[in-house]
């Protein structure tokens, strides 16, 4: 639990969250502000910055949140999608929280903006 972490609080049920998939480890939940007609969230429960956090300690986690990320886009109907983990404020980063975003149910374009 980090201070003033706006994902620690979804964690904690201290701000609501539509959510799709809960474990012990794992949290997945729509995003608030969807880019695509399939947009949600995978994080781990456990606090990390962001991709740059991620060392040996948290690659198993890492892995397991592509896993239910997989399992939630097919429970949302979805076979295809983009993955995304944005890495610091000019990759795209506001929220300081490691998430990956799935998108899909539409076509996407390359590059990204
Ligand atoms: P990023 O820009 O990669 O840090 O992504 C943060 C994402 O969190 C954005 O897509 C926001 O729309 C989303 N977001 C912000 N606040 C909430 C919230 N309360 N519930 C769900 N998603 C949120
Ligand atoms: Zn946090």
């Amino acid at each position: 639990m980090a201070d003033n972490c706006l994902f620690c609080k979804i964690v904690n049920g201290n701000i609501p969250a539509d959510k799709l998939y809960e474990d012990d480890e794992v949290l997945a939940f729509r995003d608030i502000s969807p880019q695509a007609p399939v947009h949600f969230l995978v994080i781990p429960k456990k606090h990390l910055s962001g991709p740059a956090a991620v060392d040996g300690e948290n690659e198993r986690l890492m892995g397991k949140i592509i896993r239910i990320g997989n399992e939630v886009a097919n429970k949302e109907g979805i076979k295809q999608y983009r993955l995304v983990f944005n890495n610091g404020a000019d990759a795209g980063q506001t929220v300081f929280h490691i998430h990956m975003h799935v998108l899909g149910g539409r076509s996407m374009n390359w590059p990204p903006g």
